[in-house]
């Protein structure tokens, strides 16, 4: 039955595979001569399979944990260099016909303040948003075909693109909208969006229907299929996740990587990102109400388990998770985060963060300059970089980039450029004089002396007022 070649949910995501997976690592947890082969497996950078996976993640042995945690640093290194991509969500909109048990746009919610953002409405958030020093945005809406459909989101892209504030503008606007038609997926590509993302909440079929009890979001293949009606419409960057605390957590990351061996073996290029967000709470949402939550622990070894089962995807985490919480993911593969996120609708261009409509709790409140700030001190340089899909490298040329090792080479640079873009028109004193002096420091670990040089005079010309440049 199990076939990740399959273009089937019930196929790629094989309960029965699942269950099988479980129980092989609970055999074989034990067995540390076998543990200690799939670790070293894993040193081979080639990423593991979701069975390799779970066994690892059943093992409790704190030894095999540390070197798990260390060969996770250690890839995030070699794979990413020390770069932090930088992002905000924008919520369009949270009209919703489903009946998800955990998200508070729930449509029998009566009491959460409708909001569905104006042209001009987008306008002024997305000039919030600039003003911050934001480049890149997720946009986020609740599904509904009436008050959402494909035509609004289309014209949202569109205004985003156009506005140019000051030195500000969003060179790439990722979706995270419900699963929809390969033709709507068609006009998403078109209208030039980043990633697709969609999280799959849980891949527990019979867990899934029940959350999502009504609406078009409770139909378990349409959801699970929908990444490859993205792919079919033309959209080679997709972003996967789990809401962790939905179900058992084994289950998830055992059929989550099943999901991304199924895409790999399909179209032949893996996600682009995984997301791991947990439940919050919420509007009318109480996460103790579920009761599959999982310790910081337990949340830390997946991210280092997805880091090193797939190095070669982007990890992202959001505001959902607190600074404490972050600090200690970001150094185990998380390559992307979100900062000074609000996710209310409209809540950017409010003085204080406003909760009608919002749609979690924000665990981390910190300004953008502040998370910048901060990100520096930790060793890592915040990027605002949107530079590969620009020149047409996602999909299976972005993969190929990673995996020749030429990052270091393009990635680093852009992104002390976009750091450089960042000091010079959004950063408070402090934070800009941290910042010149790691971009001085970390012009020294260009490897090509060319490029080097040429990185040298584009910061030079950002200086001067110039911006937008690339490798
Ligand atoms: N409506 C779209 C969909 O169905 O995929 C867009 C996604 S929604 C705006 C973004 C994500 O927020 C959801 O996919 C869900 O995983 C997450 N979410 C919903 N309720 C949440 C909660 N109470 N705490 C944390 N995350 C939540």
């Amino acid at each position: 039955m199990y076939n990740p070649k399959s273009t089937k949910a019930e196929e790629f995501i094989c309960h029965e595979e699942v269950l099988d997976s479980l129980k092989f690592a609970d055999e074989k947890k034990n067995d540390i001569e076998y543990v200690k082969s799939i670790v070293e497996k894993a040193r081979l950078r080639k990423g593991l399979s979701h069975r390799e996976a779970s066994v690892l993640l059943a093992c409790d042995n704190e030894e095999i944990n540390n070197e798990i945690y260390e060969l996770a640093a250690q890839i995030k290194k070699d794979f990413y260099g020390n770069r932090i991509v930088m992002f905000a969500p924008l919520y369009l909109s949270n009209y919703c016909v489903n009946g998800c048990v955990y998200c508070p746009y729930h449509y029998k919610n009566k009491h959460i303040a409708r909001k569905k953002l104006t042209q001009e409405e987008v306008k002024n958030e997305v000039i919030a948003l600039q003003d911050m020093g934001h480049k890149r945005l997720a946009i986020e809406a609740g599904e509904d075909p009436v008050n959402n459909p494909i035509e609004y989101i289309i014209e949202c892209i569109n205004t985003i693109y156009s506005i140019k504030h000051k030195n500000g503008a969003i060179r790439r606007v990722n979706v995270n909208i419900a699963a929809t038609t390969v033709e709507n997926y068609k006009k998403l590509h078109d209208a030039g969006i980043g990633t697709y993302i969609l999280f799959q909440e849980t891949y527990h079929k019979e867990s899934y229907e029940k959350l999502h009890p009504t609406g078009p979001k409770h139909n378990y293949a349409y959801h699970t299929e929908a990444m490859d009606r993205a792919m079919q419409g033309g959209i080679d960057d997709v972003g996967l996740g789990v809401l962790f605390g939905l179900e058992l957590y084994r289950y998830e990351l055992a059929a989550l990587l099943m999901h991304a061996e199924h895409l790999e073996a399909v179209y032949g290029v893996g996600p682009h990102t995984i997301s791991v967000p947990r439940i919050k709470k919420a509007d009318d949402i109480d996460p103790s109400a579920f009761d599959n939550s999982i310790s910081d622990d337990i949340f830390a070894k997946i991210c280092a388990l997805i880091r090193i089962a797939v190095p070669y995807t982007g990890m992202i985490i959001s505001t959902r998770e607190s600074q404490e919480v972050r600090e200690r993911v970001l150094k185990l593969g998380v390559s992307q985060i979100s900062g000074a996120s609000r996710t209310s609708v409209g809540g950017y261009t409010e003085e204080e963060r406003p909760h009608d409509s919002e749609q979690f709790d924000v665990s981390d409140q910190r300004t953008l300059d502040e998370v910048v700030k901060w990100l520096m001190e930790l060793g890592f340089i915040p990027s605002f970089c949107t530079a590969c899909y620009r020149e047409g490298r996602t999909g299976d040329r972005f993969m190929s980039l990673l995996k020749s090792g030429q990052i270091q080479n393009c990635c680093h640079p852009n992104a002390l450029m976009t750091l450089k873009e960042f000091l010079e028109d959004y950063a408070s004193e402090e934070t800009k004089e941290i910042g010149e002096k790691l971009i001085r420091d970390e012009l020294k670990n260009i490897p090509k002396d060319n490029v080097r040089k040429i990185a040298e005079d584009y910061l030079d010309n950002i200086h001067l007022g110039k911006r937008d440049f690339r490798f």
